[in-house]
């Protein structure tokens, strides 16, 4: 048992951030009872296409988000890096820089756990962090999970737990899985949105949605 509540950490391209994400991290914040959410947007990253807006632009619209939410807090250490950057380093900075009693728990989308198996090692995430999976619209895991990967179909047969709050008593290696409000809103979408002149009102917040304006983001997507 660690007497230490859980670090949430989302990455994502944030490629704009949306409320989609932000009501994950209130959703893990709240039902795992976490000590804070940090928000990890990515540099270069090494298994997606290159994103549209630049790291600096997908970072200010993280810092825009999170403004007067103190229990949201942006980390740069992936925008900073030039080189290709894996989630299993950021986590191995994470792990060496909270020690080892501090839970961390890696939040992920129902469609990004789905692929977790492609990612580069992979399967050392579970030595560094717990993983909370968020049912997102259209990509329920239910009978996803059957036909996913082996490997992985296998590491979340050993490891789900059945409540979010065992992830208090061990600090990595479990699967926790809940539900949200399921919000149809994806960054693709809005990206295209605001390529036909679209108003993006309620589907980001409105610091986000004037600084995609004038900065005139995502005109050609
Ligand atoms: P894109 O449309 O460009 O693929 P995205 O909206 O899926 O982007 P990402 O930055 O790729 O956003 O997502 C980061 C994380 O947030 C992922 O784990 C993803 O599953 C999750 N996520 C994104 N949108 C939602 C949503 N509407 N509801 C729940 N989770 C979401």
């Amino acid at each position: 048992m660690t007497s230490l509540a859980p670090i949430g950490i989302l990455g994502g391209t944030f490629d704009p951030i949306h409320y989609g994400h932000l009501r994950l991290a209130q959703e893990a914040f709240e039902q795992c009872s976490l000590s804070s959410v940090r928000f990890v947007p990515s540099g270069t990253p090494p298994h997606r296409t290159k994103p549209h807006a630049s790291a600096e632009q997908r970072l200010q619209m993280v810092r825009l988000a999170l403004q007067g939410q103190s229990d949201f807090v942006v980390d740069e250490r992936e925008v900073r890096r030039t080189d290709p950057c894996y989630s299993v380093d950021t986590f191995g900075a994470l792990r060496a820089e909270l020690g080892l009693q501090q839970p961390l728990c890696l939040l992920l989308g129902s469609d990004a756990f789905l692929q977790l198996h492609t990612w580069h090692h992979w399967q050392q995430l579970f030595e560094l962090a717990h993983i909370v999976v968020m049912q997102r619209p259209g990509r329920p895991l239910g009978n996803a999970i059957l036909m996913a990967d082996e490997a992985l179909r296998q590491q979340y047969q050993t490891r789900l737990a059945p409540a979010p709050r065992l992830l208090h008593e061990s600090a990595s290696g479990l699967i926790v899985v809940l539900d949200m409000p399921q919000l149809e809103i994806s960054a693709t979408d809005i990206r295209n949105r605001a390529a036909q002149n679209k108003n993006l009102r309620y589907l980001l917040p409105d610091a986000v949605a004037h600084y995609i304006h004038s900065n005139k983001l995502y005109k050609t997507c």
